[in-house]
């Protein structure tokens, strides 16, 4: 670790941490008598503590983000170029760096054609939700206004993201929630639900999805927003056939298709968007995490051209247009940062080291579900991968959560730095999460699965 803190500066900064920040997703209490943790710097796969102690980041930055790796010079290098250039210039004026990174992005998603931008992924879902809502009060008399979610699903954090929250352990003392949200069955296979009497799970799924659709009546319903793959909540990997019966789904009932790519999108499945692994046409596509990979606040909402039309197709009308601003949708550091980060990620094709490396940890998670009986089910789609863990193979019963995190804190032990389905389902935060960056090296896959290796065994004999 580069220019270390001293003694005096280093415990100066854990009394400003504890005295002062009010951290995210934590219980504070407990947090008290914990051994602080101050992340200094990173580089590459890698970042160091105020302790010097270096960890191997299996979760791209806690929570999938880092797509392209700490300590990206190039990308400071655009950004600080960017902002002494322009910073700053919101409404309907453009930027440099807004123009070139729609056009970037748009050569990645065949059929999509504008880019909305804004600062977070619940900020982009919501902005969904809006177009949705605006769409039926233009077209349908403000009937067409539902919007259909999954068990299971996280898109965000405000009220209205949280009202479209699949996860009750996140949403539970929140409410009351927006009206207009309507909650569809998970697709996880391993734990079909006990009315599916067998043939294609995935399809069978699908159609709980028309069926919920038929019980709100089709023409109450606008959109279906869901992940690709389910992240937060398990990762949830669709079965086969699910998204072809969604999209006929849609299109027979005329409701927009909205995808969460969050999470998936920019490279995370080893393609450029979760969504193009499964042949699906998405209306409306919204995206954050990975598009700067951290180095910068960004998220956009990208549209089909039919969308867009809908909101210009009357000029006379003065409503008739997107009534939504961000005022920091008008910042050049994130689509500045975002064309390098996509630039990297071709240059050093990113997205073939993905599937690959993404193969590599795959097999090294079935290899461990032959050693250790407690991985009940493994899953996952490029650098994107779970492994369930539970009481019983035979009734699936899941395991203990205290065992769980557990495991997550003896590889924090190690040095690894991995996660587990937290706060989400109740019963079921029992899933080991890893999303390594898009660079990540066999090596470094092996040290990841071989610290869970060492941890499951102590953890679980
Ligand atoms: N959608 C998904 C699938 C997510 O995982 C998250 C965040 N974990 C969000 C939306 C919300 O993004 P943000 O935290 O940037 O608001």
């Amino acid at each position: 670790m580069d220019g270390a803190l001293n003694e005096n500066d280093i415990s100066h900064v854990v009394e400003a941490d504890r005295a002062h920040v009010w951290h995210h997703l934590i219980q504070h209490k407990p947090f008290e008598t914990t051994d602080p943790r101050i992340i200094i710097e990173g580089k590459g796969m890698r970042v160091w503590d105020q302790k010097g102690k270096e960890h191997l980041d299996a979760v791209s930055g806690g929570v999938w983000t880092v797509n392209v790796g700490y300590g990206r010079e190039s990308i400071a290098k655009a950004v600080y170029d960017q902002l002494i250039k322009l910073n700053y210039f919101a409404g309907s004026a453009g930027s440099i760096p807004g123009a070139l990174f729609s056009e970037k992005l748009l050569d990645k998603m065949p059929g999509m054609s504008r880019v909305y931008y804004c600062n977070s992924g619940s900020e982009a879902n919501e902005k969904a939700f809006k177009m949705v809502r605006q769409i039926a009060h233009k077209r349908y008399g403000g009937k067409k206004h539902k919007i259909l979610y999954r068990h299971r699903d996280y898109h965000g954090t405000t009220i209205s993201c949280l009202s479209a929250g699949g996860q009750e352990e996140r949403n539970a003392q929140y409410g009351p929630y927006t009206p207009g949200f309507i909650e569809v069955p998970h697709c996880l296979e391993y734990r079909a639900q006990p009315d599916f009497t067998g043939g294609n799970y995935g399809e069978w799924a699908a159609n709980q999805i028309e069926e919920v659709i038929l019980r709100e009546g089709p023409d109450t319903v606008g959109a279906l927003c869901l992940e690709p793959v389910t992240a937060g909540g398990g990762v949830i990997t669709p079965p086969e056939g699910y998204w072809e019966r969604v999209q006929e789904i849609c299109k027979k009932y005329d409701i927009l298709l909205h995808i969460d790519e969050v999470v998936c999108g920019v490279g995370r499945t080893g393609v450029w968007f979760g969504y193009q692994n499964y042949g699906v046409k998405p209306d409306m596509v919204t995206m954050a995490k990975g598009v700067a990979s951290g180095y910068a606040a960004i998220a956009c909402l990208v549209t089909t051209e039919e969308v867009f039309e809908m909101f210009k197709d009357d000029a006379s009308d003065p409503m008739n247009y997107f009534r939504d601003i961000s005022t920091f949708g008008g910042c050049t550091a994130g689509p500045a940062a975002a064309l390098e980060n996509m630039r990297i990620i071709e240059d050093e094709n990113l997205l073939d080291n993905t599937l690959a490396m993404g193969e590599r940890m795959m097999g090294n998670l079935h290899a461990l579900a032959e050693k250790h009986a407690v991985i009940g089910d493994v899953r996952g789609k490029g650098l994107f991968c779970g492994a369930e863990l539970v009481a019983s193979r035979d009734t699936r019963e899941p395991a203990d959560e205290k065992k769980v995190q557990a495991v997550v804190g003896d590889c924090m032990a190690q040095g690894v730095v991995i996660g587990a389905t937290n706060r989400s389902v109740p019963g079921y935060n029992n899933t080991l999460c890893f999303s390594p960056a898009l660079i990540a090296t066999a090596d470094d896959i092996d040290q990841i699965t071989d610290a869970v290796d060492q941890a499951l065994g102590r953890v679980f004999g």
